[in-house]
């Protein structure tokens, strides 16, 4: 049976490092809608051209083309083991769109993290943030008392920062989340895969306590995903149980 996880939380909770690390450590597929937008405005195709003016002001691209998107990715093979996504559902509206096409797949529970980081430490992250230029991976913080890496520790590719981590731009991001994206929580609050971590420790932290979170509901998901299965066979046998 499938994973899939949905990492949710504020721009700069880190979410983006740590689900490319979950899904690689359990072979799943990462979905980062953001990576996804700035490949397609590199590329110059036609969702770039559209998406490009919104993002560089911190504002979000329309819900059918996003969905369309997260649609057409989750029906490629590499996404049949899971997926872990990050980015996506920003509304309530891509949301439900995501439970329609989970029940499609019908391939495993789905698992929501809200990684949580209190505002100012946000704006102080994502303002310092430097990214590489190639393979998109977060800068590793310098140490105290050492200087920045000049190039990405994984590929030597240069630093830059995002156009869309400026300070404007970061608190209208911010904006844009409390608006948009924070009524997800009340969307799945209350389901029993539910869970939310601390995301304001360090990554070593954050990852092992994600790890553990993440497997509890998964466990959870999927007896409530055999408990329906038997309803669905034997309703008679279901209501015994
Ligand atoms: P962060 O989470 O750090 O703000 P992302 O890389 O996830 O950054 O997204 C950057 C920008 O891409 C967003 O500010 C938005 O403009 C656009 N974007 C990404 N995912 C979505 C989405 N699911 N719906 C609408 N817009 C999106
Ligand atoms: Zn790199």
């Amino acid at each position: 049976m499938g994973l899939n996880v949905i990492m949710m939380g504020p721009p700069g909770a880190g979410k983006g490092t740590q689900a490319g690390r979950f899904a690689r450590e359990r072979g799943l597929l990462k979905i980062s809608t953001g990576d996804i937008l700035r490949a397609a405005i590199k590329a110059d195709s036609p969702v770039g051209l559209r998406a490009k003016t919104l993002m560089h002001r911190g504002e979000l691209v329309d819900d059918a083309t996003m969905i369309d998107i997260v649609r057409e990715r989750l029906l490629q093979p590499d996404a049949q083991p899971g997926f872990v996504l990050d980015g996506f559902p920003r509304t309530v509206v891509q949301a439900e769109a995501l439970d329609r096409i989970v029940a499609e797949r019908n391939n495993g529970p789905l698992v929501v993290v809200d990684v949580r980081v209190p505002e100012k430490e946000l704006v102080r992250r994502l303002a310092s943030r430097l990214i590489c230029s190639k393979c998109g991976a977060n800068a590793e913080l310098p140490k105290a008392g050492e200087p920045a890496a000049a190039r990405c520790a994984r590929c030597g590719g240069e630093l830059v920062q995002r156009v869309d981590d400026n300070e404007q731009v970061v608190l209208e991001r911010l904006k844009v989340y409390e608006r948009e994206t924070k009524p997800l929580v009340e969307f799945y609050r209350d389901r029993p895969t539910f869970r939310i971590v601390n995301g304001a420790q360090g990554l070593e932290r954050v990852a092992h306590e994600l790890d553990t979170v993440i497997d509890d509901a998964a466990l959870v998901g999927a007896k409530e995903a055999a408990a329906e299965a038997v309803k669905a066979v034997s309703p008679e046998k279901a209501a015994r149980a």
